[in-house]
Parts: C-alpha cells; sequence; structure tokens
C-alpha cells in the first residue's frame, strides 16, 4: 500500500461503535454548542474547579492538576466500568491530546492537529477541522506529527498546528476564524506539538526544535484576532543586537560566547508545559534544553546557560519576567524542564505553601515556592546519578563525570528519554500523593568529534538525523535496564507512597479524581484504575495498543464519563495490516455495555528466528538501533502493530540483509530514509544482532 495515501488517512472510513442510549439522547446542535463554548471563559474556568463538571482547560484547572473532584465513579463502583461508546479519529499517527470537554461536547486533536468535535455522550463526530500541514513538514519535528491537545475560549477552539500556525475555530461550524504564523524564521526546523492554554483573552502557545537548532519563545495573542500581545524569548540572541529586555541581559552573563551559540538558536523551546495563577497574575513556563545538547560546543566555558531548562514565571499580562528557577544548571543532557508544572497550596512544616511543583526529565521532584521561584525541596524519584544532591540555594551539585568531560563516556540515568517525559502526572490533594508516570530508558554520551553545526538541512522524524547534538549515543552499551512505572509520590516528605512496575517505559498520563482513584493507559494496551491511597488495581481494561495520552473526565446529566485517547511516538506503531482500530478515542461510565472494538494481536512465536549473529554486536547494536531504527520502528517484538513494520517481525532473510534496505534508497517511497554515510554494513550486522537476539529473548520457550 502506498504510504502517503495511508497517511492522508483518506482510505479509512470511520469506525464508530454505536451506543445504547436509554435516554433518548438528541445530537447536541451548532446553536447549542455556541451557547455552552460562548460562556467557557477565564471566570468559567475558575468556577468549574469547585464541580469539575467540565474539562474546560488542558490540565483541567489552571493550576494543572488532574484532580477531579468528581466522586460519582469511586474505588467501590469502578469495577463495574463499561464502554460508553468509542471513535476513530482515523490517525494512523501518534494520538497525544488531552481532550477538553464543555457540556458534552469533546474537542480533541489527533496527529496532523487535526480537530474533531465529537458529542461526548454518544461519540458521534459533528465536525472535523483539518489545519492543513504540508505532509512534507513532517521531517522538521524531532518525535512525530503529534498534537497534545486544544483550547476553548468563548466559542472558539485554538490549535497550535504541527508547522507552526496557530488557528482560531468557531466551536459551533468547525470553519475557521482566524490563522496566524507564529515562527520568527521559516528557515528554522521549529514546530508546534503542545496544547495552547487561554486565560484573560490571552492565548498562549511556544515551539519545538531544539534538536534541530532554534531559539525558544513563548507569545501570547488576543484570542479574538490573533494579533501579538507579548513575546518572551528564553535565551539570549545574537550579541550585536539589542537585548529583548532586562531578563535576557542577565541571562546572557551566563552563556560563554566565544563558540558564537546564537548561530545554532541556544535551544530553550517551550514545547509544552504551561500554568496560570490568576491570584499572582502569573503565568508560569517550562523551558527546554540546550541547542546543541552538548554543553562543550555550545558554551564551552560552561554557565547555566539561562533559561535553559528552568521554569519561569511571567506576568501574565505583559509577558515580562517575574522569576526562575533553573531545574538543571548548564544542561548536557537533553535534560527540558518542559515537564507538567502543579500549582497548589501545601502544608509544609505547619504553613501553607504556595507551590509549583514538578518532576522534570532529569529525575528530581521539585518543590519551590511559586512566590518567588525560590528553593523549597528536591529528591531523586527514579534513581540519578547525573547530580548528588543540591545545595542551599537549590542549585543541583553535577557529579563528576556526568559531563563526559575529557572524551569518557558518561551512563546518563536518567537519560535524554527522562524520568519522566511529557505525560502528565496528577495531584490529589485528598491523598496528598502525586501521580507521576516514571521511567527510565538508558543511553550513554560520548562527544562527537564530527558535530557540525547544520541549522537547515532537515532530519527525518525521529529517527535523529539531522539532529544538532554533538553526542553519540551508546558508543559503550548501557548497563542498567529500562523500566516503566506508576509511582505515588508525596511531595511534603519527598518519598515515595507506592509504585506499579510495568512492562515497559513511555506509559500514560494520569488523571486522579475525589473517587479516591487513579487512571493511566499503559504502554502495554491496558486502560487501568487504581486505588489512589494504596496503589491496588481496582479494574482494567485492554485497549489494544500502547496509551500515551492522559484520561479525562466529566459529568453529563448527572452521570460520570472518563475518556482516554491512544498513541504518541510509540502509536505511531499501529499497523494496518494488523489492527481493525487506528488512534482512538475510549470513553467510559458505570453500567455501560458498548463492544470494545475488535482487536488483533501479535504472536511472538511468529518472531524473527533463525539469523545468525555474534553476541558481541548485540551491545553496540542495541545502541545504533536505538539511535537509528527505534522511534520508526519501536522495539523489536514489543511494540508491535503500526503502520511501520515492528522488525521483530521481518523475516530471516531481511534481518540477514538488512544493508540492502538501510543502505539504500530502497524503501524511501514508503518513507524509509536512506542511511548510506551513517551507517556501514558492519553497523547493519550489529543492527541485526540486535534485532534477533531481542526476538530470541521474546519467544515463548518450548514446553517441555
Ligand atoms: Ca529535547
Amino acid at each position: 500500500m502506498n504510504f502517503k495515501a495511508m497517511l492522508l488517512g483518506g482510505v479509512f472510513a470511520s469506525l464508530i461503535v454505536s451506543p445504547v442510549l436509554a435516554d433518548g439522547h438528541k445530537e447536541i446542535s451548532a446553536e447549542k454548542i455556541k451557547e455552552v463554548t460562548s460562556k467557557i471563559d477565564t471566570s468559567a474556568i475558575i468556577a468549574n474547579d469547585k464541580a469539575d463538571k467540565n474539562w474546560p482547560t488542558h490540565g483541567l484547572n489552571y493550576g494543572e492538576t488532574r484532580y477531579s473532584t468528581l466522586n460519582k465513579i469511586t474505588h467501590e463502583n469502578v469495577s463495574k466500568l463499561g464502554l460508553s461508546w468509542s471513535t476513530s479519529l482515523e490517525s494512523r499517527r501518534g494520538v497525544e491530546a488531552t481532550p477538553i470537554v464543555v457540556d458534552g461536547v469533546m474537542f480533541v486533536s489527533s496527529s496532523w492537529s487535526i480537530v474533531h468535535a465529537i458529542d461526548a455522550v454518544s461519540g458521534k463526530e459533528l465536525w472535523r477541522y483539518d489545519p492543513e500541514v504540508p505532509k512534507n513538514y513532517a521531517h522538521k519535528g524531532c518525535c512525530d506529527v503529534v498534537n497534545r491537545g486544544v483550547a476553548v475560549y468563548k466559542g472558539l477552539v485554538f490549535v497550535g498546528a504541527f508547522d507552526g500556525n496557530l488557528h482560531a475555530i468557531d466551536a459551533a461550524t468547525g470553519k475557521r476564524v482566524w490563522k496566524t504564523d507564529t515562527i520568527i524564521d521559516r528557515t528554522r526546523n521549529y514546530t508546534i506539538t503542545g496544547a495552547p492554554r487561554v486565560y484573560n483573552g490571552k492565548v498562549l502557545i511556544g515551539n519545538g526544535g531544539a534538536e534541530y537548532g532554534v531559539r525558544g519563545y513563548i507569545t501570547a495573542y488576543d484570542y479574538k484576532t490573533g494579533k501579538q500581545s507579548w513575546r518572551w524569548f528564553s535565551v539570549p540572541g545574537a550579541p550585536n543586537k539589542p537585548y529583548e529586555n532586562a531578563s535576557m541581559k542577565t541571562a546572557a552573563k551566563t552563556w560563554d560566547n566565544s563558540a558564537e551559540f546564537w548561530k545554532a538558536g541556544g535551544g530553550g523551546t517551550i514545547w509544552d508545559s504551561m500554568a496560570f495563577d490568576p491570584e499572582l497574575n502569573l503565568v508560569y513556563v517550562g523551558v527546554g534544553n540546550g541547542s546543541p545538547w552538548s554543553q562543550k560546543i555550545r558554551s564551552p566555558k560552561g554557565g547555566d546557560n539561562l533559561y535553559l531548562s528552568s521554569v519561569v514565571a511571567l506576568n501574565a499580562d505583559t509577558g515580562a519576567y517575574h522569576c526562575h528557577y533553573q531545574t538543571t544548571p548548564g544542561d548536557t543532557w537533553d535534560f527540558t524542564a518542559t515537564q507538567q508544572i502543579i500549582l497548589d497550596d501545601i502544608e509544609l512544616n505547619g504553613k501553607k505553601r504556595k507551590v509549583f511543583m514538578q518532576a522534570p526529565k532529569n529525575g528530581f521532584f521539585f518543590v519551590v515556592d511559586r512566590t518567588n521561584c525560590k528553593f523549597i525541596s528536591a529528591k531523586p524519584f527514579v534513581k540519578v546519578t547525573w547530580a548528588t544532591g543540591h545545595d542551599k540555594d537549590g542549585k543541583a551539585i553535577v557529579a563528576k563525570g556526568a559531563r563526559y568531560e575529557n572524551g569518557s563516556t558518561y551512563e546518563a540515568i536518567p537519560s535524554a528519554y527522562g524520568g519522566h517525559n511529557w505525560h502528565s502526572m496528577s495531584y490529589n490533594p485528598q491523598t496528598g500523593l502525586v501521580y507521576i508516570p516514571a521511567q527510565g530508558i538508558p543511553l550513554t554520551y560520548t562527544d562527537d568529534p564530527n558535530w557540525k553545526l547544520n541549522t537547515h538541512v532537515a532530519g527525518q522524524a525521529m529517527s535523529g538525523m539531522g539532529w544538532n547534538l554533538g553526542v553519540v549515543f551508546n558508543k559503550v552499551p548501557p548497563k542498567e535496564k529500562p523500566f516503566g512505572q506508576l509511582l505515588a509520590w508525596d511531595p511534603v516528605t519527598q518519598k515515595p507512597a507506592w509504585k506499579v512496575q510495568y512492562a515497559s517505559p513511555w506509559n500514560g498520563g494520569t488523571l486522579t479524581t475525589a473517587g479516591n482513584l487513579v487512571f493511566q493507559g499503559t504502554a502495554d494496551g491496558r486502560f487501568v484504575a487504581y486505588d489512589a491511597k494504596s496503589g491496588k488495581t481496582l479494574w482494567q481494561t485492554p485497549v489494544g495498543t500502547g496509551v500515551v495520552a492522559a484520561p479525562i473526565t466529566f459529568e453529563h446529566k448527572g452521570k460520570q464519563y472518563v475518556s482516554i485517547g491512544w498513541g504518541g511516538v510509540y502509536g505511531q506503531l499501529q499497523r494496518a495490516t494488523e489492527r481493525t482500530g487506528p488512534g482512538r478515542i475510549y470513553t467510559f461510565a458505570v453500567g455501560d455495555t458498548a463492544p470494545m472494538p475488535a482487536l488483533v494481536k501479535r504472536d511472538p512465536a511468529n518472531l524473527v528466528s533463525g539469523v545468525a549473529f555474534k553476541q558481541d554486536d548485540f551491545g553496540p547494536g542495541a545502541g545504533l538501533y536505538v539511535a537509528n531504527c527505534l522511534f520508526c520502528h519501536g522495539v523489536p517484538g514489543v511494540n508491535n502493530g503500526g503502520n511501520i513494520p515492528n522488525l521483530g517481525y521481518s523475516s530471516k532473510s531481511t534481518i540477514e540483509n538488512l544493508h540492502d534496505i538501510v543502505l539504500t534508497d530502497a524503501l524511501q517511497e514508503g518513507g524509509m530514509p536512506s542511511f548510506k554515510g551513517k551507517l556501514t554494513k558492519d553497523q547493519t550486522k550489529q543492527i541485526a544482532a540486535f534485532i534477533q537476539g531481542v526476538a530470541d529473548s521474546l519467544k515463548p520457550k518450548p514446553k517441555k
């Protein structure tokens, strides 16, 4: 089948499992959508906090707690949860979005930034809006053509499209109202994958692109017109130009100009996390990694390189810098601080404190005073080797060897994948616990002696090709094993309360509710409800393939629902020939009984066998596989299905002759780039050794 045709999705009919609606549910009209969405503004979003009937903004509330006070679904009746409906998003790529729900209408984005309005009671699609991202834009993004959600405000729906355009859509009709270009330099590889946030008539959106060499910033636009209200850059620009504001002057002192860092942009993209405190009138934004990754190349004499890897508080009206806390000084590992920022008031030493909490990639859980960004506490929530702790001002003490000094190799724990990534966490004030999709995917870092700045040649989506890193991965194979877990973390004692171990890293975001529940989708294709206090599994259902998106809950006509979409980087692996269910939203309620869509499973007995390989090739092959193959093809035999083949199920001759595909343009039409000049034939043998080795380990052992 033609790969492009597949991506366009035109060949896939919409699959809707018809719901049984005993209450004679009527389809919602455009007038009604207009009426209910027009009421959504800053005060409505704040007021929703008391009842949580709707899910009106990305993190449920402006503090982004993802804690719902709805308690009709409880730890006692959750076992009776059944499917209300499931709706296909006709997406063959990752679905990472958190849906927005307003009075029974759901707005959710899927891959290629396509927005769907869905009747949240019946699952019927009401309209679909395609921002028409050019398909050749895919190679400008690091991690698939994903979108993490939309925003709704006064009758409009906002989506940041993958090509960097911000669109405002009429919530009632799905027609475009305005569109604005957020990109400052179209010769660079800027993208948008994050969800906009809207408050006080301003739509806030940042960009991605730090892997390719860009300068990060965040922009606020007028919700009615799309006109720019303010913009804040996260790193300094070229020194021959004036500073945009005082915070840039401060930041410039923490960079070394000798390597002309501004030519690679410096990085610091604000690609995901934001939170808003209406009382303090501050927005909090999470800043990403440096461009290039290696600080030795970017800023050879070191320095903190502000405001990389920081949470920054900005005046909500003007975008003026208020304060910051830097989670990783002088980042050299891709330790972004773009992970979720939760605002809440918690009791510490008998005193209520206004804090923000973050579990960024670097593996420390941070509690910081959000009025002034002063450090309160930090403890590792997973194993951490890059820093030994924090000084009294809260500055990380970097461990010897962690900067892979003098040509040495450092095994990063956590690595660039993060001890926690963008998958949302949630904070339940009843249990006092934060529920973190924690993980570890080890990588070793060594200097790349061949690195040359190249910001204008596009890479290949998710392959690592064309990235400006200055780092070679897994030249020495990592010793640690990957893991994934649901971690319940006490932010007061900075200790774990309980953990659930998973088969794989890269699990979905979490939701917690007043029903003493935590919901999470897993990489191994389940949707699970846990007791929030104990971590006991109370209910689960298979959803066919790995989940990375976060669940939501809402109430309509007195009934509480829970919804989740699946997909993500691993979600790209959904395979047309294997499964009937492309990217999909599932909605559940107590006592509902709609049938789950049929799904076909891979049989591990059919994994590739018989490819002869040298055991010594397995380790280097693992490193090469992670750096070159993993993002598209997944872990052999683990991330099954998908429109891109899982190589664990290749034929013996394909794996034996991998160089015939990898080092030629044989499959270019299907989207597979040639690695000629990047990999050698011997290295393809090492990759083959890794694939066969993993397949051997996953095959069921013959019964004796
Ligand atoms: Ca990054």
